[in-house]
C-alpha cells in the first residue's frame, strides 16, 4: 500500500517523539512492502515564530491531501502571553475543525509490565482496555453563550445542542469499533436532567436496534460513569459519549495507567485524513534533553495503521513491540519508578529492532 502521511512535530518534545514514530512507521513499512511518503510541516508556537500563523495555510492544504496526519504536540511558555495575538493551540483546534474531525478516539489500555504504576490496585486496574469515542465538534462548548442583566442579576449562558445527525455518526464510528473488538458498547448522557441527553439516548438506542443488532449496547449516567471508572475499569469495552462528558471522563480514565507518556489518540472525520496524537502536552521542562517517553506517540503511529490505512495486522505488530520492549525492563524516566532508564531515542530504537526480528 501507498499512503502519504504528513507529520507535525509541533513545539517542545513534539519533534523527537516524532522522529521515533516516524522510525517505526518507516521500519513497519519496510517490513510489509508498503510506501510511506512523509511531509513535515509546521504547526504551534514555531509556526507562529516563522509566519505569525498557528495553522499556516500550507500545512492545511498538505494535511488535505494527505491519508494520515501524525502531531506531536504545541505550546509552551514562549508563547503564553496572554496578551499575544494568537496561541499555538489555537493551530489545534483549527486543523480539527478544517478537517471535520469530530470523533476522539482515546485507547486506555493498561501494559501488564506497568500495572503497578496505576494509582488503583492491581486487583481492579489489570486487564482495563477501553475505547473512548468523545464527541470533538459539537455540544456545549460549541452552543451560542452570552451575558444578561447587570450587578447581581448578571447572568451568563450556555447551550448544550446536538442534533439527530451528529448523535447517529459518532454512535456508528463507535459501534464499528466494537465489532472489531469485545463487541460491547456503552453510551454515557445525563438523559435524567438534560434534553440533548434525552435526544442523544433515543437516537443511540436507534442507530443501535436497526444497524447493530450484533452488538451488546448498554447506557450509564455520567455520574455514576464516573464512579465506575475508578471501581470496576475492567467491566468496559467501548464507550461512547459527547463533548464536554468525554473531556472530562477521559482525563479521569487518563490517570489510570499511571503515566501520560503512554497514551495515543486519534480525531476522525467521516472521510479524509485522522489525525493522530499522543495525550499528552509538548512538556518544555523536558524538551531537547532526550529523556521523552516516545511510546506514546508511538502508539498513536499504530492507531494510524489501523484506523486511516486498514493495516490492522501492522497495528498490533507495533504494539507488541511495545509490550515487549517493556518486557524486557526498558523504560524511560516517567515510568522507570527510580529505577535505571533509557533515552528518547534508545526508546525508539528499542521498538525498531524488535519490529525488525
Ligand atoms: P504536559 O503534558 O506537556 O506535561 C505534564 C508533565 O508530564 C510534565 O512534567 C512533562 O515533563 C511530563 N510529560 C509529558 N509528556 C511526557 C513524555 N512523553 N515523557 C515524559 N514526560 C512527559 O502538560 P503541561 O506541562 O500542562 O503543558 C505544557 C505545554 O503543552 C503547554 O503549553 C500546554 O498548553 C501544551 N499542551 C499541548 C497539548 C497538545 O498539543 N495536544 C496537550 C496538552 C498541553
Amino acid at each position: 500500500m501507498k499512503a502519504k502521511i504528513v507529520l507535525l512535530p509541533g513545539d517542545g518534545i513534539g519533534p523527537e517523539i516524532v522522529t521515533q514514530a516516524t522510525r517505526v512507521l518507516e521500519t513497519v513499512a519496510k517490513k510489509h512492502g508498503h510506501e510511506f511518503a512523509f511531509e513535515s510541516y509546521q504547526i504551534g508556537g514555531i509556526a507562529i515564530d516563522t509566519c505569525g500563523d498557528p495553522l499556516p495555510q500550507e500545512t492545511i492544504d498538505a494535511c488535505r491531501a494527505s491519508d494520515a496526519i501524525l502531531l506531536g504536540a504545541v505550546g509552551g511558555p514562549k508563547w503564553d502571553d496572554p496578551s499575544a495575538k494568537t496561541r499555538p493551540e489555537a493551530g489545534l483546534l483549527k486543523i480539527r475543525k478544517e478537517l471535520g474531525l469530530f470523533a476522539n478516539l482515546r485507547p486506555i489500555r493498561l501494559f501488564d509490565q506497568l500495572v503497578d504504576a496505576s494509582p488503583l490496585r492491581r486487583e481492579i486496574i489489570e486487564g482495563t482496555d477501553i475505547l473512548f469515542f468523545r464527541e470533538l465538534t459539537g455540544g456545549i462548548y460549541f452552543g451560542e453563550s452570552g451575558r444578561t442583566g447587570s450587578g447581581t442579576t448578571e447572568a451568563a449562558f450556555q447551550s448544550m445542542v446536538y442534533s439527530v445527525g451528529e448523535v447517529e455518526r459518532i454512535v456508528r464510528l463507535a459501534a464499528k469499533a466494537a465489532q472489531g473488538r469485545d463487541n460491547r458498547l456503552t453510551s454515557v448522557d445525563k438523559a435524567n436532567v438534560l434534553e440533548p441527553s434525552r435526544l442523544w439516548r433515543q437516537v443511540a438506542a436507534r442507530v443501535m436496534a436497526d444497524e447493530f443488532p450484533d452488538v451488546q449496547y448498554d447506557v450509564v449516567l455520567v455520574d455514576a460513569m464516573a464512579m465506575h471508572l475508578i471501581n470496576r475499569p475492567r467491566d468496559f469495552d467501548v464507550v461512547v459519549t459527547g463533548n464536554m462528558f468525554g473531556d472530562i471522563l477521559t482525563d479521569e480514565a487518563s490517570m489510570l495507567p499511571g503515566s501520560l507518556g503512554m497514551l495515543p489518540s486519534a480525531s476522525l472525520g467521516e472521510s479524509g485524513p485522522g489525525l493522530y496524537e499522543p495525550i499528552h502536552g509538548s512538556a518544555p521542562d523536558i524538551a531537547g534533553k532526550d529523556i521523552a517517553n516516545p511510546l506514546a506517540t508511538i502508539l498513536a503511529a499504530a492507531m494510524l495503521l489501523r484506523h486511516s490505512l486498514d493495516l490492522d495486522a501492522e497495528a498490533e505488530s507495533v504494539e507488541s513491540a511495545v509490550a515487549s520492549v517493556l518486557e524486557d525492563g526498558l523504560r524511560t524516566s516517567d515510568i522507570a519508578r527510580g529505577a535505571a532508564s533509557i533515552g528518547t531515542e534508545a526508546m525508539g530504537s528499542a521498538v525498531v529492532a524488535r519490529l525488525s526480528n
